[in-house]
């Protein structure tokens, strides 16, 4: 096992909470002052699994397997200590440094996903403070949604400028390589500036399951062509791997037990803001089996739709 500093331990615990990393897995119901679900790690009826708020600890009266967030995160991703310390501390901005070459990548992928929030706060604020975002804003009212699914949604404006959101970056410092790699910005090519891969678009942030920003969704509003262009593929987005909205979605369709698949961008935001919040959207490709595979995990009808969150390459070639 990698060397890994203590403090790094630590710090990683207490920027985390274990009732909402496991509510990211299970529909946790509150029971007194103790959370319960049906236990993911064998098959019941009733929940005897619990998980305590103050203790930090989750335990199963049924199989009696217990522990603290990091004894969940490896049982339940089937993965060992260092791989559900870095997914832990991934999602609490924790960086954690193994070998050279993987805290590098570790640290990579730590800033596409900052300049992927900043980049998708800034778009944003130019629909909702700027002048020429008033007139997308115009166009988002008679498209029927409303303001606080704008809000919720992060919806947003890249004006239509060469290089708006590459200027605003260089102010803030941030790096111009890592924009190109987040897909942002297309880099400097024979004697042509770099500018901006977005303009003149209303920007539909993509989030993960956890609600990180890891792309984006762009439509055109002047009746450019491509109607609709997403972030290219990079290691941190893949349409493939993705459902759009299921961030916002995965309580309630854990809940229910069902997940309603809808076209695009604005058909899950439609559905949220009718009350079905249960929409996802497959980001403008055909449903692959990765697809069904969340499908199963996030709305699995029967009691234990856990089976299917076996994640090694191997048990998914056997499953
Ligand atoms: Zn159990």
């Amino acid at each position: 096992m990698p060397f890994i500093a203590e403090e790094k331990i630590v710090e990683v615990q207490r920027a985390t909470d274990i009732v909402q990393v496991i509510g990211e897995y299970l529909p946790l119901k509150k029971a007194g002052s103790r959370y319960k679900a049906l236990c993911p790690f064998h098959d019941e009826k009733t929940p005897s699994f619990m998980v305590n708020p103050t203790t930090q600890l989750f335990y199963c009266f049924g199989c009696h397997k217990g522990g603290n967030v990091f004894t969940f995160v490896m049982a339940q991703e089937k993965v060992d200590f260092p791989e559900a310390l870095k997914m832990l501390a991934r999602r609490a901005g924790v960086t954690v440094t193994f070998s050279e070459k993987e805290s590098s990548s570790e640290k990579e992928k730590t800033e596409l996903l900052r300049i992927n929030r900043w980049a998708a706060e800034w778009y944003h604020r130019n629909l909702m403070d700027t002048d020429a975002g008033q007139g997308v804003l115009e166009y988002v009212d008679k498209r029927g949604i409303s303001r606080p699914m704008v809000a919720r949604f992060l919806l947003g404006h890249s004006p239509p400028a060469r290089a708006a959101l590459l200027s605003a970056a260089r102010k803030e410092g941030l790096s111009e390589q890592r924009l190109v790699q987040a897909g942002l910005v297309r880099p400097a090519i024979e004697g042509k500036d770099a500018c901006d891969w977005f303009r003149g678009r209303l920007m539909f942030p993509i989030f993960d399951v956890r609600g990180s920003v890891i792309g984006f969704g762009a439509r055109s509003l002047d009746g450019s062509e491509p109607k609709y262009l997403n972030t290219a593929e990079t290691w941190l987005f893949s349409k493939g791997r993705n459902l759009y909205g299921l961030n916002f979605a995965k309580e309630t369709a854990a809940r229910l037990g069902k997940l309603c698949i809808v076209e695009g961008y604005t058909d899950v935001i439609m559905a949220h803001q009718h009350g079905i919040e249960w929409a996802v959207a497959s980001c403008g490709t055909a449903l692959t089996e990765e697809h069904v595979r969340l499908v199963r995990r996030y709305a699995g009808e029967r009691g234990s739709p856990w089976s299917m969150t076996a994640t090694t390459p191997d048990r998914r070639r056997h499953s």
